[in-house]
């Protein structure tokens, strides 16, 4: 399989001139020559996905018709695929096998798509290169002495790669969008509710989504239309307003689109080549008519302290399940605490601890007020200043990461400069706004992707946005140089 889009190959496959069989097989074909170099794939099953592929063939060849009906789909390691191995990218659970499907994973089996492969990923999806899975870091296919970006490492390598034309992530902080810029492909967070949650691991609940990952925009319209809507599993679900707007998605019209440009985003910090894409992507939407102005979110520079006290706060909650009782590959010891202690610190890495005990202190009695509740006021403030920008303008472009991939090693000792990776994505994770992160071109090789950043339910817009732009740019159809 060559990387194509989701779009080209639902139109082939409903024209009756290819099959989901032959598109399984191509995409298993295209792991097992690529991934040896990129490690992007934890498990498959591929006797299970030709017998889905097979039966998608036949509800096409019965003039079914379905969004992702026979398209191969890649999905992050901590969603629940029944039979399948789920590690969350750490060793305290492995052996674990899944139980059920996720809700998500559940309508795209319904819908008829094929889950081809579990994708690796920073342990229990906390880091921002990928280099924190227990399994060994995935690689970034433009360039394999860099990472991907993380924490949806494996899942952006695929689409990337082309094993696959769609694949879910999960976007705590910015770990489908800053991957995505990463390596050149397009991925939604959509408003906190969007999806259901029911099957996903749990990290930091109050900000957990899961995102979907594709070449370009109008394929993530493909795999959120059988995705979204109620889930009574998941107290948080919401419906998604304009859902039918979804298949086929149209481009927006730019004329009269008020962009904002928040100056916080665009200051010191961000590497000059990076601007510079940013610049001519925007340059390009204000041709087509678009109005452009600086906006301010003053609350952005408490958003990384905020996000981290909050995150490991709910971390350090979340996480207690894996104890060797309820869940975890036990070291077995002659008393209880013992047992529980032992089986975490075998368990669990590095990160993983340092945020637990983080999350810890900050909960604790003394610590409290100072820390916890201090960052959920800070929290509301810098909701707030994204609800008052969008009573002028009705999108927000911003970068998705100061810098393009960096090479191997270059935070892992250095955890305060790991976490400001995330510095433009925590935000609207913090407000539960839907954006997305897609590509604005190459500087020395490497691709870097613009955010767009819309209201609360504005996912449907936002898409439509994106895919405007993706009618005017090439960008998002450039493949690495990849060799089988
Ligand atoms: N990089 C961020 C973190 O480490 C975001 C992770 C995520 O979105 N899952 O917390």
């Amino acid at each position: 399989m060559k990387a194509g889009t989701a779009v080209d190959w639902r139109e082939g496959l409903d024209a009756g001139d290819l099959s989901s069989e032959v598109l399984v097989r191509a995409s298993l074909e295209r792991m097992e020559a690529l991934d040896p170099a990129l490690h992007a794939i934890l498990a498959t099953d591929a006797p299970l996905s030709l017998d889905l592929a097979r039966q998608a063939d036949r509800r096409l060849q019965a003039g079914e018709r379905s969004p992702v009906l026979g398209l191969p789909i890649v999905l992050k390691d901590n969603l629940n695929w029944t039979g399948l191995p789920m590690t969350c990218g750490s060793r305290i659970l492995k052996g674990y096998t899944a139980p059920y499907d996720a809700t998500v994973v559940q309508r795209l089996l319904r819908a008829g798509a094929v889950p081809v492969a579990k994708a690796n990923m920073d342990e229990f999806a906390m880091g921002s290169s990928g280099e924190y899975s227990a399994f060994g870091a995935a690689r970034n296919p433009w360039d394999t002495s860099r990472v991907p970006g993380g924490s949806s490492s494996g899942s952006i390598v695929s689409v990337a790669a082309g094993y696959a034309p769609l694949a879910l992530g999960s976007d705590t902080g910015g770990s489908v969008r800053l991957p995505a810029s990463f390596c050149n492909v397009t991925a939604l967070r959509p408003t906190y509710g969007v999806l259901s949650r029911y099957g996903l691991a749990a990290m930091a609940s109050s900000m957990d989504q899961v995102g979907p990952v594709a070449v370009s925009a109008a394929d993530l319209a493909l795999a959120l239309s059988v995705m979204a809507g109620l889930d009574p599993l998941d107290s948080t679900s919401l419906p998604l307003p304009a859902a039918e707007r979804l298949v086929p998605l149209r481009p927006a019209r730019l004329q009269g689109l008020r962009i904002g440009l928040p100056v916080e985003y665009f200051g010191e910090g961000l590497n000059p080549a990076v601007r510079v894409l940013l610049d001519s992507a925007i340059d390009l939407l204000r041709d087509q008519g678009a109005t452009v102005r600086e906006v301010s979110l003053p609350h952005t520079r408490y958003a990384i302290d905020t996000y981290y006290l909050l995150c490991t706060s709910e971390v350090s909650s979340n996480l207690s399940r894996f104890d060797g009782v309820r869940y975890g590959a036990r070291v077995s010891t002659d008393c209880l605490p013992d047992m529980i202690a032992e089986t975490r610190d075998a368990g669990l890495g590095d990160e993983v601890k340092r945020r637990i005990l983080l999350g810890a202190f900050c909960l604790s009695k003394g610590s409290y007020d100072a820390f916890y509740l201090k960052a959920m006021k800070a929290r509301t403030l810098i909701a707030q200043d994204f609800l008052r920008v969008f009573k002028d303008v009705d999108v927000l472009a911003t970068p998705v990461s100061p810098s393009i991939a960096f090479p191997f090693g270059a935070h892992t000792q250095d955890p305060l400069a790991m976490y400001l990776a995330d510095v433009y994505t925590v935000p609207t994770a913090l407000a539960g706004l839907p954006c997305l992160s897609m590509p604005a071109g190459f500087t020395a090789g490497m691709p870097a992707g613009i955010q767009l950043i819309g209201p609360a339910f504005s996912d449907v817009s936002l898409l439509e946005t994106a895919h405007a732009f993706q009618s005017l740019t090439r960008h998002h159809l450039e493949t690495p140089p990849l060799s089988a």
